[in-house]
């Protein structure tokens, strides 16, 4: 029988990511009750149903009770308001830590909620998701073999990391840690950056007349390039706002790599061309080889 590494857990957002952390958990078989909390009972019923949570609340500060873990799974603009609920009833035995996609703006958030920081606070940020919602999305291999990003803070307890790490670890993942700066730096570029250029591009292509006949004859690269523009709205305004000085100087500079690349068409660069593109297949055939991805253009 598997070591119970939490008691009692409680997700405060019990969405594709809470869900899927509470259901990776149970299967690994190391915690012995998980309690949902959020705004919606509708939602919370269904992830009852689901046998992904035992309990709910949707008054957080009594979820949190009891509780040796605490998650916060919710967007990144109700971060602040969920640590102003739990704020009065924390523990030293209660392990706190989210799964926001920026981490600046949550240490803010919780610094302003709980005035000192907890020293039992680890942010931390799992790099694995898909371009679904809501619990009924959520699965328990979602972290099998996928980053997480943990970063602690000068007051975050040794034990508090190594609780934090272990509960992830139980889900199949890897986990590193790195300082909240580089997290947002490096974020903003492998995955904010991209999400805007897919919602940009098909924003722009739906925008033209001739949309109708354009989506006809999309193909698979199409398809594959703007996946992600189908991720859910509201998340991604929170993490453009949340990230918003990394982004905007990824977006700057892609800008004007974008603008040399269209000159360089214009003037029929062929050399230029060519450098730029033999250069991106190598980066990404390495990184496909690294991350023993296989997926053969079509
Ligand atoms: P999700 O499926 O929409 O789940 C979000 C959950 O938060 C829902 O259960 C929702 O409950 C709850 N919630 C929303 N606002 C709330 C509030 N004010 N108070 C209490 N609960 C609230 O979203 P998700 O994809 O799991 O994302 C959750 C977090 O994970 C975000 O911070 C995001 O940045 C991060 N993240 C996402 C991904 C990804 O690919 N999706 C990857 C890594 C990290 P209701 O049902 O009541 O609305």
């Amino acid at each position: 029988m598997s070591q119970k590494i939490i008691q009692r857990l409680c997700v405060i957002g019990v969405g594709l990511i809470g869900g899927s952390l509470a259901r990776g958990l149970k299967k690994a078989g190391v915690v012995t009750e998980v309690v949902g909390a959020g705004r919606n009972v509708a939602h919370l019923e269904k992830a009852k149903e689901l046998g992904v949570i035992d309990s709910f609340e949707t008054d957080i500060s009594q979820a949190v009770k009891g509780c040796d873990m605490v998650v916060l799974a919710v967007p990144l603009g109700a971060m602040q308001s969920v640590f102003e609920q739990i704020s009065s009833v924390i523990t030293e035995e209660m392990i706190i830590t989210d799964v926001g996609s920026a981490k600046a703006s949550v240490v803010k958030a919780a610094q302003q909620a709980f005035k000192s920081l907890p020293d039992t606070l680890v942010p931390g940020h799992p790099i694995a998701g898909t371009e679904k919602s809501g619990v009924e999305a959520s699965f328990a291999e979602l972290f099998d073999n996928r980053r997480i990003i943990l970063t602690p803070l000068e007051t975050s307890s040794s034990e508090a990391v190594s609780k934090v790490r272990k509960m992830w670890q139980a889900c199949g993942a890897d986990v590193v840690e790195t300082s909240i700066e580089h997290h947002d730096e490096v974020l903003a570029a492998t995955s904010h950056l991209p999400h805007m250029l897919a919602y940009s591009l098909v924003d722009t292509l739906a925008k033209m007349d001739e949309k109708k006949e354009i989506f006809d004859f999309a193909a698979g690269g199409f398809r594959d390039f703007t996946r992600i523009a189908s991720s859910d709205p509201e998340m991604w305004h929170d993490i453009c706002i949340s990230n918003k000085d990394a982004l905007v100087t990824m977006i700057k500079k892609f800008t004007d790599d974008l603008e040399l690349l269209a000159k360089a068409i214009e003037a029929n660069d062929s050399v230029y061309l060519k450098e730029i593109f033999s250069r991106a297949k190598k980066a990404r055939d390495e990184f496909c080889e690294d991350k023993n991805i296989n997926d053969s253009p079509e």
